[in-house]
């Protein structure tokens, strides 16, 4: 039977912040960033420093209690929150240090992605995240990190260079490739499994201005096949994140367009003006574009702005195809088309480069080879909308299916076993649950896409 909590006792031991059910800011410590997920925690703490860490981690282990943690609140199945359980919120912790001549950089795991960014701007160095500027660092590099710069530069953690990771025993521990490797290697790909992740060690690149922003173009069989084909073709440099989905009735949007098919490409080109000019040529080729508003920009800037307090509801799958040509092109507008949500959308990245040529074994990543990703997804108003939309979901990731039901563990839901083991294939779930069995053999992070221990371990 788990023990209750005393909050104010807790708030004697802790530098940080402490916040109970009845205190002021619990209901906004609570909410994360997807709607339709209402858990109240018995306690959330927003911790300060690595003892803090220690102390809430000793706590969980005192009181047998759910332990959830957060970093950006961005977990798709609401991993970051516990219904009657402790919350470990680490957005109080977001020092950044920059070390601009050895393009390195020390952040604690409490800031976002765009919050990052703009910091090493300030030196002209970059680092690649994912799409979306409000995404903790925290939990998209343990995941693995599939962004703008995968082609050029390779994941996130590609560019992982240590990290400060606090187990389930309490132990502070510095891991890198030479310390704990086991470890670091499991935490590059393995998600939040094996403790508190504090301070990051990022290696950075030199990368002030990309060419970069939204290119609109109607959706036709020919121009998502021609799309695919283009990003496939281009330089490591150019990447494209294509939103296949109904034109929305948006200002930039010309009124004839709305709510017909079309290619909503974020794209990136990480180097020169003129080289961006020339990369995306072929993209601008493609048909005439309903908007285009690609440009140098600071990197930075391919965060879009996001409205504040917006909480999507959606259900969605993800997965990896090989090859997207006219015939699967068909079967992505026939969908995109038939949905009743507010929004059916097919997002589609075209892999390969710097993040191919790590090998699949390297890390807890272990998908590396495959061509590109797809993630299906319907998001609607009310949560209660959902089942609605499931037949529809299911019908068009059959219809897109090739082999495998292979996944990539931070886009996943709240799935069952099966779609967590299709994120980590073949001997990468084996070796995931010997060095979880070994740093966690209680499941005190269990709160996650879990890998649970192995029953034998040869610790
Ligand atoms: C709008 C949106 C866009 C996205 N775009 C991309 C994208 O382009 N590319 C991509 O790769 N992913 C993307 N993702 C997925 C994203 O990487 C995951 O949702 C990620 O887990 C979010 O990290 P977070 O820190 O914000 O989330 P949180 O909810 O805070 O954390 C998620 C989980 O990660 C673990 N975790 C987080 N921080 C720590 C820590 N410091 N120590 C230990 N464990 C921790 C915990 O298990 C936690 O439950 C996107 C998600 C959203 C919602």
């Amino acid at each position: 039977m788990p023990e209750t909590i005393s909050i104010e006792k807790l708030r004697t031991d802790i530098r940080g912040r402490v916040i109970g059910p009845d205190d002021a800011g619990y209901d906004e410590a609570r909410t994360p960033f997807y709607g339709g997920i209402d858990r109240r925690p018995a306690v959330i703490v927003r911790v300060a420093n690595d003892a803090d860490v220690v102390r809430v981690i000793a706590l969980a282990r005192e009181t047998g209690l759910e332990l959830a943690v957060r970093s950006g609140g961005h977990s798709i199945p609401g991993h970051s929150v516990s219904e009657g359980g402790i919350v470990l919120d680490l957005g109080d912790m977001r020092a950044i240090d920059i070390d601009a001549e050895g393009k390195t950089a020390w952040s604690e795991t409490g800031v976002t992605a765009v919050e990052f960014a703009n910091v090493a701007n300030g030196h002209g160095l970059a680092l690649g995240f994912g799409d979306t500027g409000s995404v903790g660092i925290g939990g998209i590099t343990l995941g693995g990190g599939v962004g703008y710069l995968a082609r050029k530069h390779g994941l996130t953690i590609d560019d992982l260079m240590a990290a400060d990771l606090v187990t389930a025993d309490g132990e502070v521990r510095r891991v890198d490739a030479d310390n704990g490797p086991d470890l670091f290697w499991a935490i590059r790909g393995g998600g939040g499994n094996f403790g508190v992740a504090t301070r990051f060690r990022y290696r950075l690149h030199e990368l002030p201005t990309v060419v970069g922003g939204m290119l609109l173009l109607p959706a036709t069989a020919e121009t998502i096949a021609g799309f695919v084909a283009q990003a496939e073709a281009a330089p490591e440099a150019f990447s494209a994140i294509a939103n296949i989905m109904k034109a929305p009735p948006m200002p930039f949007v010309p009124e004839e367009a709305h709510g017909k098919p079309a290619i909503m490409a974020l794209v990136c080109f990480a180097g020169d003006a003129e080289e961006g000019e020339r990369a995306l040529a072929p993209f601008r080729a493609l048909a005439d574009p309903l908007a285009d508003m690609v440009r140098a920009i600071p990197y930075p800037e391919i965060y879009p702005p996001e409205e504040e307090g917006y909480r999507p509801t959606a259900t969605a799958h993800n997965m990896f195809v090989e090859a997207i040509g006219a015939s699967e092109a068909e079967t992505i507008l026939e969908h995109v088309q038939s949905s009743t949500a507010m929004m059916g959308v097919a997002q589609l990245r075209v892999l390969g480069g710097a993040l191919a040529r790590v090998p699949n074994d390297a890390t807890a990543y272990a998908h590396r080879d495959r061509k590109i990703m797809v993630n299906i997804a319907a998001l609607y108003e009310r949560a209660e909308e959902a089942d609605k939309h499931m037949p529809w979901l299911r019908g068009f990731v059959d219809a897109m299916r090739q082999g495998d039901d292979a996944a990539y563990v931070n886009f996943l839901a709240d799935e069952g076993d099966e779609r967590i083991r299709a994120a980590y294939p073949g001997t990468t779930w084996d070796r995931l649950r010997e060095i979880k069995a070994r740093y966690d053999p209680t499941n005190m992070f269990r709160l996650n896409q879990n890998i649970p221990p192995a029953t034998t371990s040869t610790a």
